[in-house]
């Protein structure tokens, strides 16, 4: 089959022919039906020092964001999935037997493995999925916009931790997850949402996905007035201007993750303003994806809006070419 293989620890991806894989033991193995192009693939595709900390092994199958049809299932446990059944990958492989995963905290598993990462992903046309991290689909809607459904997962995350309903949100950084914000703060009732972000295409993008107001930088007559600000930036020169914007008393949520270490003015911030600050990291296992299914079957978030650009699995690089120029939502391979 083809795929999208790591073959060295060094930047750059080979397009290969490789056997098909076989569900191992409490497995599925999937026909990929599409499979989004996320910032960690970037991270990959350049060997990055997070990549380098992260892989281990090479070659590797790239790719986590994937939908698929199961084709064969390996257990003899009981299940609810079936062949035929159309379904996602959870990225955070959990082993059930930490301490977070025994009080409910799968996707902060201290032992968690990642798929597409620390063991081979989707860019291929067939895939295999831990029966316990593979999630069914029941929303009907486009398979290019199913595969996000991780990216809207991250973002009902953040939203459910920021408590938006009746607030005025600032959302810092329009990447997809970013864009997805904004779409789900307008759904859960945020009074007014407005994002920042220094790329024009992406901030055109937020108004579609439902944005009030965009703006290439903070505008002076935010500072101090956001109840709510998601940080999804991730750049730690960005974050002073998030920190900003809370409202005294405020709320921020951390998603994005800086590059390099951020400095941030504790005293400025969170003692004289009494902000509270919180952290996302992926999705609760299954809480935010029945939640964001919830939302994908009202109607209330259209994925498809920011599925941007679809390309076969051999164009991968001139997928990868767009993804870095920043003039894209979602990328979608199809196999
Ligand atoms: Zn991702
Ligand atoms: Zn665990």
């Amino acid at each position: 089959m083809l795929a999208v293989v790591k073959t060295a620890k060094a930047p750059g991806v080979t397009l290969s022919q490789i056997p098909l894989p076989k569900a191992a033991k409490n497995e599925v193995l999937i026909k990929v039906k599409g499979a989004s192009i996320c910032g960690t693939d970037i991270s990959i595709y350049d060997w990055t020092p997070w990549a380098d900390g992260h892989i281990k092994n090479v070659p590797l199958v790239i790719g986590h964001e994937v939908v698929g049809e199961i084709i064969d299932i390996n257990t003899s446990e009981n299940t609810h999935l079936k062949k035929g059944d159309l379904v996602s990958s959870e990225t955070h492989i959990f082993d059930n037997t930490c301490y977070q995963c025994l009080i409910n905290n799968r996707h902060i598993c201290e032992h968690m493995e990642l798929f597409g990462i620390g063991r081979n992903g989707g860019f291929a046309e067939y895939a295999t999925i831990p029966l316990r991290t593979t999630w069914k689909n029941t929303a009907k809607i486009p398979i290019e916009a199913m595969s996000a459904q991780e990216p809207l997962g991250n973002a009902v995350h953040v939203c459910e931790k920021a408590n938006v309903a009746g607030k005025t949100v600032a959302v810092f950084g329009l990447g997809p997850v970013g864009l997805c914000a904004v779409a789900v703060a307008k759904a859960y009732g945020a009074k007014k949402v407005i994002g920042i972000n220094r790329g024009e295409y992406r901030r055109n993008l937020a108004i579609k996905m439902g944005a009030d107001e965009v703006y290439s930088e903070l505008p002076k007559e935010y500072i101090n007035k956001c109840e709510v600000v998601l940080e999804m930036s991730g750049n730690s020169e960005v974050i002073g201007q998030s920190l900003g914007a809370a409202r005294i008393a405020g709320t921020i949520v951390f998603f994005g993750i800086p590059k390099k270490e951020a400095v941030i003015d504790i005293g400025k911030y969170f003692i004289n303003k009494e902000l509270t600050a919180k952290s996302v990291f992926g999705r609760k296992i299954w809480q935010t994806w029945y939640q964001t299914s919830d939302l994908l079957d009202e109607g209330k978030v259209d994925l498809s809006k920011i599925v941007t650009h679809k390309f076969k699995l051999e164009e991968f690089e001139k997928a990868m070419e767009i993804m870095k120029s920043g003039e894209c939502g979602k990328i979608v391979l199809i196999p």
